[in-house]
């Protein structure tokens, strides 16, 4: 396919756009892992609390791919922080994924409050120095986070997976990524599709180009730098999201879409989220 790669700081080369499977039941997920893997998705974002890693598993299996073409993360859920409950949690996510590694693990949410990451992040090192994961990344971590673990712990993260799309564009913590050469990843992308795509501003981009809302929305996510993991479980619109590498946005384009950013956060503030 022609999805571009990214070289995290430690080397590994990661797919700019993936494949998310938030909120697609476990039974469903081998259905829509497998269109993926056929429409050219070689990245697949799950994670321990979505409750889909057996049928992503299931689909990476029957693909019949070799390993080493594929990108595969999945997520430390909040109730599984500290040292050794991560790596008792780590265990339990590589068995339901019938894998022998994966390509990255993330810290879901720093949860603030428990302050228990910096023993988290150590887990983590232990994973990675053991082959495990091949690259170790936050989610949702804000740069007062960010920076405690880069003061008290020996491995920079490679990748920052928060949520960003037009409505919720992140400049300041996609600057502050930059600086520290941390990869910033976008969660929700299209804005969990809800106001975001309706916009008569994208659409007018998109008839401009001949290409939909969405894949306007993903080609800015691109052309930003962002590695962006959009979510469907209709084929039709798995293959629409990884068609977006024959056009181009022009500033024009990207002016009208710099200004759709109105604060809208759709999750959670990770500084307050604390539910475990
Ligand atoms: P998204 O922004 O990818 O939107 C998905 C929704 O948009 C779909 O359910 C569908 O309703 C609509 N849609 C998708 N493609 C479309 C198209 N071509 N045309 C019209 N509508 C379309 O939302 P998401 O699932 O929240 O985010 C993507 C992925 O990000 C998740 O699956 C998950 O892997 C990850 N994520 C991570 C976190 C985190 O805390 N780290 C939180 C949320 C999501």
């Amino acid at each position: 396919s022609k999805v571009p790669f990214i070289t995290l700081n430690n080397g590994v080369r990661m797919p700019q756009l993936g494949f998310g499977v938030w909120q697609v039941p476990d039974d469903e997920a081998a259905d829509a892992v497998s269109t993926a893997l056929e429409s050219g998705y070689r990245s697949i974002d799950t994670a321990a609390i979505y409750g889909n890693e057996e049928g992503t598993g299931r689909a990476i299996a029957a693909s019949g791919l070799p390993r080493d073409e594929l990108f595969v993360t999945t997520k430390l859920w909040n109730s599984d922080h500290g040292y050794d409950s991560t790596l008792r949690a780590f265990d339990a996510s590589l068995s339901k994924l019938g894998l022998e590694y994966v390509d990255l693990y993330l810290i879901h949410w720093p949860v603030p409050e428990a302050d228990k990451y910096v023993d988290t992040w150590k887990a983590f090192e232990k994973i990675y120095a053991e082959g495990r994961a091949k690259a170790i990344g936050l989610s949702n971590f804000h740069p007062a986070h960010i920076q405690r673990l880069l003061s008290e712990t020996e491995i920079a993260p490679v990748i920052d997976q928060i949520e960003l799309h037009p409505q919720l564009q992140q400049a300041e913590l996609r600057a502050f990524n930059s600086r520290h050469n941390i990869a910033t990843e976008a969660w929700s992308p299209l804005g969990q599709g809800k106001g975001l795509l309706e916009d008569a501003r994208l659409a007018a981009i998109a008839d401009k180009h001949g290409k939909s809302p969405a894949q306007v929305v993903l080609r800015w996510h691109l052309d930003l730098g962002n590695v962006v993991i959009p979510k469907s479980v209709t084929p039709s619109r798995i293959k629409e999201n990884i068609d977006v590498f024959d056009f181009e946005l022009d500033a024009d384009d990207l002016a009208t879409i710099d200004g759709l950013d109105s604060g809208n956060r759709l999750g959670p503030d990770p500084d307050t989220f604390n539910v475990a």
